[in-house]
């Protein structure tokens, strides 16, 4: 990430011309030397060296260095020397070249700097919890408490200035297809999307709520059944979820919806806005996209989201093991469950290595993890060695394409998704341990022909993939192998992007409902607006959204979504700069109708936690 303290330079045209400045700080590179300007920022650092003083003003451009003469302006010097970092001033002065000697080449404005004539001091500033001037690492927690502080610095604000141009790009592309950008209510009833809602209690209709949107799909498929054709908005998205590492409550995505479209279409539409998006970030990629299925996806990379950007594939050895009497693959192949492994390539692995590997994977499902390096002759130096037949092992290392001094992983398990996934996240896992994934480099990929269903073992029930609202591909009697009409558009491993061509006839969408365990009068009650508009005609349509945090963070290099968001929650879903979520008035409670069975909190303490969980 820049060190943008001292290397910041967010060109930006010509401020207008006002009491504070007629240029920005690093704007002066466009002056001409000798000129008279003015300028106002933030006292960024302050030196004072061989009786003249130096302050680096810092505006949202980047830095200028201003320099005070005593013998030049007296005054303006006296008061410089009473400047402490953070301070707010105003500078007039005159560019003059540095000396060859003392230009910085690190800084844009490096060769000039401004010769002050005049100083107003606008607002005094205490020393800070932390410095603004270094880029170092402080306690996140912190960071977010003064969020204000945090975002002066040059880590997160060049990240929200390109957050900024992303959504101008998305606009861009959009308006230039003729979408329309509408905005959906904010109060409303569930969306299921299947996490748990904000709920909101209505104070003139007691015992009513309102629920957060968890998406506005179904705004905007009304938007489609009430013929406007192309919608977009830069929605907020409220999903109260524990939150695992890296989630916020509240989100934004790009939402969309076409009428009229296949698969294709909604697919190279996003193609253009995802180019053009990318573009703002200097990643260039060439469309279209690749397309893998699910089932591929599921199989080489043991998740639904492949990151590509590195090898390490998912190898399925149920063939070469079919006959194996090592009881621990016979049994599980024999419960109709899989072996799978990953040929980790050349590497040097100690035994607490290897335990820690396994923890891993148990921690995502597993109950085991087997290992085995490939020895120069071909037999195996490895636990389950002795267990195997000479003839297993060599068809093991050939469908791993091994070779001598390769490490080979392996998981068997009953359930075939959780060997997928428990290598899956192992990939990822050694991927970054052997820094597998080259500097820079992005991948993007569309995952398609997703199942409709899945099955929910607690609960006994089909659940939707997706949403209820995604059109089937198949038999609707088979829930088993029903297919969805879904794609998700995947980048470095993460799924940035997701939606489906809908469901457009009544009949199809009660049977979906039917099928995933809601009965007709729930659906009535819960759906019944929909129901009903899909009885007036209602035009093939489809849609997806893209999700702005997260794409803003790959396309940043940032750590965290929380860097691509200008208030983020802390990993507790707190607020750590205004402490919400707080207590609030007893009347506020009982205006609602409400009565809290919580125990009221000590102390209305600000939450700091945003540890990833
Ligand atoms: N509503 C979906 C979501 O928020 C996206 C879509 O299907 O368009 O993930």
């Amino acid at each position: 990430m820049s060190s943008a303290s001292d290397g910041r330079h967010e060109p930006l045209g010509p401020p207008r011309a006002n009491a504070y400045r007629d240029t920005w700080a690093t704007g002066a590179i466009e002056q001409p030397i000798g000129k008279e300007i003015k300028v106002s920022g933030w006292a960024h650092r302050r030196r004072d060296h061989g009786g003249l003083v130096f302050i680096d003003l810092r505006d949202r451009s980047g830095l200028l260095q201003i320099v005070f003469h005593p013998e030049h302006a007296a005054k303006a010097h006296e008061t410089a020397g009473t400047l402490r970092a953070e301070d707010v001033v105003s500078v007039k002065g005159k560019l003059v070249r540095r000396d060859d000697a003392v230009v910085n080449p690190n800084l844009p404005t490096g060769h000039l700097e401004l010769q002050a004539s005049k100083i107003e001091i606008l607002a005094r500033a205490e020393t800070p919890p932390f410095q603004v001037d270094e880029d170092g690492p402080v306690d996140e927690s912190l960071r977010l408490k003064h969020r204000y502080l945090d975002l002066r610095r040059g880590t997160i604000a060049p990240i929200i200035a390109l957050r900024a141009r992303v959504v101008r790009a998305m606009r861009r592309v959009l308006d230039e297809r003729d979408f329309l950008e509408i905005e959906t209510p904010n109060l409303t009833r569930p969306t299921p999307e299947g996490a748990r809602d904000y709920l909101v209690p209505s104070r003139v209709k007691p015992g009513s709520w309102y629920a957060l949107p968890q998406s506005p799909q179904l705004y905007k498929q009304l938007l489609m059944m009430g013929g406007l054709e192309r919608y977009y908005q830069i929605a907020r998205c409220f999903r109260d979820e524990d939150l695992r590492a890296d989630r916020q409550p509240e989100f934004t995505q790009l939402d969309l919806e076409m009428s009229f479209v296949e698969e294709d279409d909604v697919i190279e539409l996003t193609e253009a806005v995802l180019k053009e998006v990318l573009a703002e970030g200097g990643i260039e990629v060439e469309t279209p996209f690749p397309r893998m299925c699910y089932d591929e996806a599921i199989g080489r990379f043991g998740k639904d989201a492949p990151d590509l950007r590195f090898g390490l594939e998912i190898v399925n050895l149920d063939d070469v093991f079919a006959k194996s009497e090592f009881k621990v693959f016979a049994s599980v192949l024999s419960s109709g469950g899989t072996v799978r492994a990953i040929n980790a390539g050349q590497r040097e692995l100690s035994r607490a290595d290897l335990d820690e590997l396994t923890e891993f994977v148990k921690g995502h499902g597993a109950g085991g993890l087997v290992w085995a390096f490939v020895e120069d002759d071909g037999g195996w130096r490895s636990p389950i060695a002795k267990f195997l037949a000479d003839d297993e092992r060599a068809a093991a290392v050939s469908a791993l394409d091994a070779k001598p001094g390769d490490l080979l992983l392996a998981v068997a398990d009953a359930k075939s998704m959780t060997a997928a996934a428990s290598l899956g996240a192992l990939r990822e896992n050694l991927a970054k341990r052997f820094d597998l994934i080259p500097f820079g480099e992005h991948k993007l990929v569309w995952v398609v022909k997703f199942p409709m269903l899945e099955f929910n073992d607690d609960e006994q029930r089909w659940d939707p993939l997706h949403h209820p609202f995604t059109a089937p591909d198949g038999d609707l009697d088979d829930p088993a192998n029903l297919g969805s009409r879904a794609y998700d558009i995947v980048m470095d491993g993460w799924e940035v992007g997701g939606g489906s061509i809908r469901i457009n006839t009544v009949e199809v969408q009660e049977k979906i409902l039917e099928v995933i365990g809601i009965d007709r009068s729930e659906a009535e009650q819960r759906f019944g607006f929909l129901l009903e508009a899909l009885k007036y005609g209602a035009p093939p349509h489809g849609g997806l959204a893209l999700g702005l945090d997260r794409l803003v963070a790959l396309i940043a290099g940032a750590d965290s979504i929380r860097d691509a968001i200008a208030f983020p929650k802390s990993a507790t879903g707190a607020d750590p700069l205004t402490g919400a979520p707080s207590s609030v008035d007893e009347h506020q409670i009982r205006d609602l109708h409400l009565v809290s069975t919580a125990p009221p909190p000590a102390v209305d303490a600000v939450e700091g936690e945003v540890s990833e969980s």
